[in-house]
């Protein structure tokens, strides 16, 4: 009898981002034992957080391909640890708080990937000098590509403070709710614009909070602005978060599109509207967003 395996179709990102701890494994270890070991009740989170599937094919794929399985279980039909196998065997552990995707974070992530791959964004196109900042299609292209690959993950969190953040640290997005609008899709480009800042980290590229925070408010209002035009939409003349902000981005994002440079007073204000935001609120001059790039 034969073990099955499918290749998965996102690899799983090895050692996994944000471990504990690494252990190595030997023919004494299952999934049972160290899931007990290191305080889990389910086997499986362990699984998900190593090799980010539930399916058994796949998880014998990676057992193979990653930890070098040769060795089989009773039944033939899965591998297990230990000899023989082609390398020395380690499984990582995740931090005590982690719980394994839930179907409404794969929800988030097919939404995420979507809104960051769709044609719209792939045009968006902004340099600024006010904030020496800039980003391009192509830059959205990789981060589109970084979401496919699961090296950004997005997360569903109907209890999060803002419509949606990137955390530099786990490279992941979290939304409050699934888009349904163009007005929510732009929050998740406002944050897919610090994800492509936190990815050109590694290739020296920096930038200070102020800065970033704007310029990802003037690519959100571009953004808005290809299915809304120019002219502030008389649907948003309620008070929301951030508005004040919003409005100082549309009028820059206006001038980006107009043919006259833009004026640094229009830049000017839409700092000093973020800095008086909630958001922005104690934000210093030279303070950095805690980029530390994707891997
Ligand atoms: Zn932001």
């Amino acid at each position: 009898m034969g073990v099955k395996l499918r290749e998965p179709l996102v690899r799983p990102v090895w050692p996994p981002k944000g471990y504990a701890k690494r252990v190595e494994v030997t023919e004494d270890d299952d999934w049972w034992i160290l899931s007990a070991v290191h305080g889990r009740t389910d086997p499986w989170d362990l699984i998900v957080f190593n090799f980010g599937t539930r399916n058994p094919d796949e998880v014998n794929w990676c057992l193979h391909h990653i930890l070098g399985c040769r060795r089989k279980s009773k039944d033939g039909k899965n591998y297990d640890f230990g000899a023989p196998c082609t390398i020395r065997q380690y499984i990582y552990i995740p931090p005590a708080g982690w719980k394994p995707p839930t179907t409404a974070d794969d929800d988030a992530w097919e939404r995420v990937r979507s809104t960051i791959n769709s044609a719209t964004v792939k045009t968006l196109n902004l340099s600024l000098f006010a904030y020496k900042l800039s980003i391009s299609g192509h830059d959205f292209g990789k981060i589109g590509y970084l979401l496919n690959t699961k090296r950004i993950t997005a997360k569903l969190d109907p209890t999060h403070l803002h419509a949606a953040e990137y955390l530099p640290g786990s490279d992941q997005i979290i939304i409050k709710l699934l888009p349904s609008d163009p007005i929510d899709r732009s929050h998740i480009v406002h944050e897919a614009v610090h994800a492509s800042f936190d990815y050109r980290h590694s290739f020296g590229v920096r930038s200070y909070q102020l800065d970033e925070e704007c310029f990802a408010y003037v690519v959100q209002m571009l953004y808005l602005q290809k299915f809304y035009g120019g002219t502030w939409p008389s649907g948003w003349s309620h008070e929301f978060e951030a508005k004040a902000t919003w409005q100082a981005a549309w009028k820059v994002a206006n001038a980006v599109r107009g043919p006259d440079p833009v004026h640094p007073d229009l830049t000017d204000a839409l700092m000093t509207a973020y800095k008086a935001s909630n958001a922005g609120n104690g934000v210093g001059l030279l303070d950095r967003p805690g980029h530390n790039g994707i891997r």
